[in-house]
């Protein structure tokens, strides 16, 4: 059955090394890729997401060692959240507390508990606690226990002037329902809403525009199962929606297609296929500098550009 929802989501970081020790450490990620950015090798591209690197569990960044701080405006993901098992809340709200991370007061959202903070780039994230998340596998090589370990995407959320647009794009072409609304909150859901399952459309006319820097997601990508079903959804785009998508991108570990979406955010359809075990064992997911065949000749010159990651937990 061909699951829909969010393939991952990609942001802008400062210091490769901090990054990969809150993620990794703080947050008990695994780090499942180290590669480079193929449009701009000299940065690092760094992936987490559970044991397997599944999609709908895959964060990943682009770390710039000086970047300046994004500041939130409309067109802009604004906030991206992880699931984690229903009991789990006050572990992480002690933990966030005995690892200085920033975080706010408890809310309900949609009838669930969630509990928002920030990265050291002042990125906006959220835990939400969702029933049977303790039955599912978690990455648990780490400081934290499977009782709390983080079980994927719960969502995120698209700060945007209107939410139909975006909505048509998301119901039409991305495998969404149109679900309930809450004050300026429309959500948009798979059913089933399992792994990477929501989007959520805060829609706020006339805010700010965005400032792209540290903190900032750069894109949100789309799951499709294979090259015909993504060949299928930029055939949609063209004809329902007038949105050309890029041609088709080989990143490796999926094969991609960009676009625009009408409230400005860049989304990405990318192929479950082939995954991150294309290239190193999954027991060894994310221990080496991994490049594409076009970098590989190379490597000596990549290698000696790039800022040093520290120890992955
Ligand atoms: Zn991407």
């Amino acid at each position: 059955m061909t699951q829909h929802g969010i393939h991952h989501v990609t942001a802008i970081a400062g210091p490769a090394s901090r990054n990969v020790g809150f993620y990794t450490k703080t947050l008990g990620l695994r780090l499942v890729k180290q590669t480079v950015n193929f449009d701009d090798p000299g940065t690092w591209h760094l992936y987490y997401g559970d044991e397997a690197g599944s999609p709908g569990t895959i964060l990943t960044f682009f770390p710039w060692e000086h970047v300046a701080p994004g500041r939130l405006g409309v067109g802009e993901t604004q906030e991206t959240v992880f699931r984690v098992p229903e009991g789990s809340i006050g572990y992480w709200t002690h933990r966030f507390i005995e690892k200085g991370v920033a975080f706010d007061p408890i809310a309900k959202r949609f009838g669930e508990t969630a509990l928002s903070f920030r990265d050291p780039d002042g990125m906006r994230l959220a835990l939400v606690a969702v029933p049977g998340a303790e039955r599912e596998p978690a990455w648990s090589a780490g400081e934290i226990a499977p009782d709390h370990a983080i079980r994927g995407f719960h969502s995120v959320s698209l700060l945007l002037e209107e939410a139909a647009p975006t909505g048509a794009v998301l119901t039409d072409v991305l495998g969404f329902r149109q679900g309930a609304s809450e004050g300026s909150t429309t959500r948009f859901e798979v059913p089933g809403a399992g792994v990477g399952g929501i989007v959520d459309i805060r829609a706020v006319g006339g805010f700010l525009k965005p400032r792209p820097g540290g903190g900032s997601v750069h894109h949100v990508a789309f799951r499709a199962a294979d090259d015909a079903e993504e060949a299928a959804m930029a055939a949609k785009l063209v004809e329902n929606h007038g949105i050309s998508p890029t041609e088709q991108r080989d990143r490796n570990y999926f094969r991609s297609i960009y676009f625009r979406e009408p409230g400005h955010v860049l989304f990405e359809i990318a192929t479950d296929q082939p995954g991150f075990a294309v290239d190193e064992a999954p027991a060894d997911l994310g221990r080496a500098l991994k490049l594409p065949d076009f970098l590989e000749p190379n490597r000596a010159r990549i290698e000696s550009v790039l800022p040093a990651l520290g120890e992955p937990a």
